[in-house]
Order: C-alpha cells, then sequence, then structure tokens
C-alpha cells in the first residue's frame, strides 16, 4: 500500500457520512470544494450519502445501519463530518451516536492514522506557545490504530478489594510494523523527507522489536532519513521545539497521546483534518466533533473537513495536483485575513461557514486556471 496511489483513476465514488450537529454544514462544504475542484477537468466524482450518529439514530434506531456499511465496499472513499448530539447524552451504550464511530472504525478496519498538524501563519496567535516556537509547525504524525496495547490479548480484571488486578498486554507483530512504517516513509518522500519513530524502547521490548523493524525498513527508503526518539522525550520536544519534526511515527497508544498534544500546537481544532487509511476503504474526516452549540448557525469552521476531502484527494485518488491546490487555496483565503469566529482575525474579515467555503472556491479556480 502506497500513501500516494500512483496508478491514478479519473472517476470516483465517494459515500459522505454528515452525520450530527455541525457535521452536515461542513461536509456539504468540502463536497463543494471537491465538486469546483474537478470541474472543467476530465476527473468525475459521484456522491452518496448515509447515515450515521444520532441523526441514524432517530431514522433507523442504529447509529450505523448494516445498510451504509454495506456500501463501504462500492464507494472508492468515505468523507465523514462528525457524530453526537446532547439528546442521546443518557441513552445507554449501544443507542448512542458514538457506538456509530466505534462501529464505523472497526469495519473499516483501517490500520493507518494520518494526521497533518500545520500552523497557518495567520492563525498563530491561536497557539497557547509563543508564536516563535510554532511559527511554520508542519508535522504529518503517523499512527499505528489497530493493534498494539489497546488490542492485544490477554486483556482481563480479576480478584475482589483488597486484591484487585487489572492486565493490559502489548503486542505488535513484525508485519504491522513494517507496514505502517511504509507509510510513514512514503510520505516523508514528499514531504522533507525526515522520520522521526517514537518508542519507549530502553523498558519494552515490543518498542525495542518496533525500533528495529522501522531500521530495516528505513533501508528501502535511502533518501529519508530516520532517527529514533523516546517518547517521553518527544512528548517534550513536541512543547520544546516542534518545528525539528517532519514525520512523526509511533504506535496506537503513544499515536493518541502525541497526536493530540501535536494538534494543541495550532490552537484551533476546527483546521485539523485526518485519515484513517489501509483497511477496506479510506476514511476521512476533521479531527473535531459535532460541536452542537454551533449546528445550524452558519459558523462552524468547514476548512478541518475541506482539508480531509484535499487528503481523500491525495491518499486515496491520487489526485495530489488537486490536493495541493485546495491545500494552497485555503492558505490564500487565511492569508488574505478571512476567518471563521473560531479563528483569530480581524473583526470585518469574519465569514461564516458558506462564505468561507466560497472564498476557497474562488481561490482554488483561480489556483486551477493558472495550472
Ligand atoms: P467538539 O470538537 O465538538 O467541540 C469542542 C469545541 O470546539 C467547542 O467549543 C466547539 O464549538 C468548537 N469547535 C469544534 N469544531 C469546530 C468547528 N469546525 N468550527 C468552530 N468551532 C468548532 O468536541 P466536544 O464539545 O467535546 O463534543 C461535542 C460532541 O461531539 C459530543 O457528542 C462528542 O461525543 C462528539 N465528538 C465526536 C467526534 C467525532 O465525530 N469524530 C469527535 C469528538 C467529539
Amino acid at each position: 500500500m502506497s500513501t500516494e496511489q500512483t496508478s491514478q483513476k479519473n472517476s470516483a465514488r465517494i459515500l459522505l457520512l454528515p452525520g450530527d450537529g455541525i457535521g452536515p454544514e461542513v461536509v456539504a462544504a468540502a463536497q463543494r470544494v471537491m465538486q469546483a475542484a474537478v470541474d472543467g477537468s476530465d476527473r468525475t466524482l459521484e456522491f452518496e450519502e448515509g447515515l450515521i450518529g444520532g441523526v441514524a439514530l432517530d431514522k433507523t434506531g442504529d447509529p450505523l445501519p448494516d445498510e451504509v456499511v454495506e456500501r463501504f465496499d462500492h464507494v472508492d472513499a468515505v468523507l465523514l463530518g462528525a457524530v453526537g448530539d446532547p439528546k442521546w447524552d443518557t441513552a445507554p451504550a449501544e443507542k448512542r451516536p458514538e457506538k456509530g464511530l466505534l462501529k464505523l472504525r472497526a469495519s473499516l478496519n483501517a490500520w493507518a492514522n494520518l494526521r497533518p498538524i500545520k500552523v497557518h501563519k495567520p492563525l498563530i496567535s491561536a497557539s497557547t506557545l509563543k508564536p516563535e516556537v510554532v511559527e511554520g509547525v508542519d508535522i504529518l504524525v503517523v499512527r499505528e490504530l489497530t493493534s498494539g496495547i489497546y488490542f492485544g490479548q490477554p486483556k482481563t480484571r480479576s480478584g475482589q478489594p483488597p486484591q484487585r488486578e487489572a492486565v493490559d498486554t502489548m503486542r505488535y507483530r513484525e508485519e504491522e510494523v513494517k507496514r505502517i512504517a511504509r507509510i510513514a516513509f512514503e510520505a516523508a518522500q514528499d514531504r522533507r523527507k525526515e522520520v522521526v519513530s517514537v518508542d519507549k524502547a530502553n523498558v519494552l521490548v515490543t518498542s525495542q522489536l518496533w525500533r528495529e523493524v522501522v531500521t530495516e525498513v528505513a533501508q528501502d527508503y535511502p533518501d529519508v532519513t530516520l532517527r529514533h526518539l523516546l517518547v517521553d522525550n518527544a512528548a517534550m520536544q513536541l512543547v520544546r521545539d516542534p518545528r525539528q519534526f517532519d514525520v512523526l511515527l509511533t504506535t496506537n497508544m503513544f499515536g493518541d497521546i502525541l497526536s493530540d498534544e501535536a494538534a494543541m500546537l495550532t490552537g484551533s481544532i476546527g483546521m485539523l483534518p485526518s485519515a484513517s487509511i489501509g483497511g477496506r476503504v479510506g476514511l476521512y474526516e476533521p479531527v473535531h466533533g459535532s460541536a452542537p452549540d454551533l449546528a445550524g448557525k452558519n459558523v462552524a469552521n468547514p476548512l478541518g473537513t475541506v482539508l480531509s476531502a484535499a487528503m481523500l484527494f491525495r491518499f486515496t485518488l491520487g489526485w495530489s495536483d488537486l490536493a495541493r491546490a485546495i491545500e494552497l487555496a485555503v492558505e490564500d483565503v487565511l492569508n488574505l485575513g478571512y476567518h471563521t469566529a473560531d479563528l483569530p482575525g480581524a473583526p470585518d474579515r469574519e465569514v461564516g461557514t458558506r462564505e468561507m467555503t466560497d472564498a476557497v472556491i474562488d481561490h482554488l479556480e483561480r489556483r486551477l486556471a493558472m495550472t
């Protein structure tokens, strides 16, 4: 599996799962941007929609109906908005919107999670860190998603007070490390060609295996430099000098923690995209949740979802030219000072979800006309 598909196709079918809260608004924005990117080209997109989350519970009693899961086999990629609705907060676990998300991830079995963390210059003041520390940060976190301590067996709990005991098992197989390492090295080839692999090899044997295998895989990528860091040091370096990182490769649990830490370097959750690939079909989604407080008000920031669509173009369809054009259009709009209410900026440049989307499309069309 390659991070950037080499054999491109000219048409693609995308399943949109808007979900709850601001999900429908931000997914509609991304759909418009994707359509604008292919209009006038020889590439075509077909969109279909499915139910997930609270809206699926309302209509079918199931937070992710099987009928939607079956459609994964007939589409090229899935773009998710967000799930979660306070109306279901007191419902039993099986009847919670978030259950749909768990079922979605389980049925896709995507083992590679990619989270780009980019600090956009006009938004630098949104970070809680000093501007001189975060200016220029551009990191891709590559996290193993289906193995490690979250899934290892045995996982048990036993005993009664005062002798209660619990066991989690951290296990990694060579092939699991190899395939995620390849994703990181291939992604790095398209970036600054640097991979930092994060482990805890001074105490964990799984980390010693991880380090060994990643080092072996690196031999196939002589143009990429590899550095190993212990996870405690990595956590510290991320806030001390985050610009030193290009691609950060790590295990499921360390990636869970470090990707949230890295996300906070930007201070703007509405801007962050993500991809989960390697499974049945690629899943693309913004990092944020359903923000029910903002739903239906045309104030949600659509850019995390728009940038997720750019990742979909790059990582599933191999349309990196269009992905780049979308990313540059987002940069253009931010550089002109346009911002949604969650982002810092001048009051006279504050725009709503639709207006932000219009501005991105306008700049995207200009970018595409230049090529
Ligand atoms: P959230 O991400 O929805 O919101 C956190 C804060 O960020 C809120 O102040 C919100 O207004 C703001 N925010 C989030 N996205 C924004 C955007 N695009 N534009 C502007 N502001 C934005 O997280 P939460 O409040 O903890 O959870 C709300 C609901 O979302 C819960 O039901 C939770 O379970 C669910 N959730 C879903 C996902 C997902 O679908 N992947 C992820 C996280 C939370």
